[in-house]
């Protein structure tokens, strides 16, 4: 069979349009504030996008620069007037940070309502043990996807692909919390790719470009390549081998073009929602 794609795009402009609907009816701005460190390129674009992509959904937005050599101490001194500052609904500081600055620290002095990246870990706490709170951007984007795509979720046998903090571990959580049955598996798991052919649903979220071949992939299953590998031609390719999968999936993700919009898309959810539930709107 040849899968249908999962047009990620498309998802995330519904997704756009339903929240600036949303915004528009609301007395207030939702206010978000991207703390950018440094002049990393790759950073410069995603901080950008995201507030252009604030900006169109009626947010005010905006970037907080911050010199390559600001210290731990000024960071934390700027993340801690943005948290006291009532016109500020969601913070999000762009990593990766500078070697002088701990990640942890400054994801832990969020406040955690206005944590929209979903990473503090109370949020991550939250999602583990089923409380509502502040989910990541990627694996949410995930989750609409998969219901964009009528993915029959409880009971499916889901395996997730990677166990990072961002990507991997809320990915599960949610899975898990729409009823799969979930595994993950990472660098050490025995024998991936008879994991990987259980999946009904399979979650690719490792970054090595085209890793999963085609015969990994279950007939019917429905695949999400979380994955973004640049090669050296400049060709952008996910986790796994997109003609391979799609020859046996019953729908899939490209890349670009899949998961990649809905995260932005996502990450205003998050600031709408955070907004709404601090103003008790
Ligand atoms: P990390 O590097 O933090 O985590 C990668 C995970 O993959 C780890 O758990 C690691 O296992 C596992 N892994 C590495 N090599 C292998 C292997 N050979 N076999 C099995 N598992 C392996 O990456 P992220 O989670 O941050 O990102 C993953 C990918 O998703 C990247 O390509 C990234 O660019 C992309 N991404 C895309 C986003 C989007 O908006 N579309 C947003 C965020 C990320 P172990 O823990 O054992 O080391």
């Amino acid at each position: 069979m040849t899968a249908r794609i999962i047009d990620g795009k498309a998802v995330a402009a519904e997704l756009r349009r339903a929240i600036a609907a949303r915004v528009a009816a609301l007395p207030f701005k939702p206010g978000l504030r991207v703390v950018r460190v440094g002049d990393d390129p790759a950073s410069g674009v995603y901080v950008r996008n995201k507030d252009k992509a604030a900006q169109e959904v009626g947010f005010d937005s905006a970037t907080v620069h911050l010199a390559a050599e600001t210290t731990e101490a000024d960071l934390l001194a700027v993340v801690a007037r943005l948290n006291a500052d009532p016109a500020v609904d969601g913070i999000l500081v762009q990593l990766p940070l500078p070697r002088q600055i701990r990640a942890d620290v400054v994801i832990s002095a969020v406040a955690p309502e206005k944590d929209v990246d979903g990473f503090h870990p109370l949020n991550a706490g939250r999602l583990a043990s089923g409380q509502k709170g502040l989910v990541p951007c990627t694996p949410k984007g995930v989750m609409h996807l998969l219901r964009a795509a009528g993915a029959s979720l409880p009971g499916a046998r889901a395996v997730v692909l990677g166990r990072s903090t961002i990507v991997g571990r809320p990915m599960a959580q949610l899975l898990l919390a729409a009823d799969c049955t979930v595994t993950i598996a990472h660098s050490r798991t025995r024998d991936l790719a008879a994991e990987c052919r259980r999946a009904e649903i399979l979650v690719a979220a490792v970054g090595r470009p085209e890793m999963v071949p085609g015969d990994w992939v279950a007939e019917d299953a429905t695949v999400i390549d979380v994955g973004i590998n640049r090669l050296p031609d400049g060709r952008l390719v996910g986790d796994v081998d997109f003609a391979g999968a799609a020859r046996r999936a019953a729908a899939i993700t490209p890349v670009p073009g899949g998961v990649g919009p809905m995260t932005i898309a996502c990450l205003l959810e998050n600031t709408l929602d955070a907004a709404l539930a601090r103003r008790g709107a």
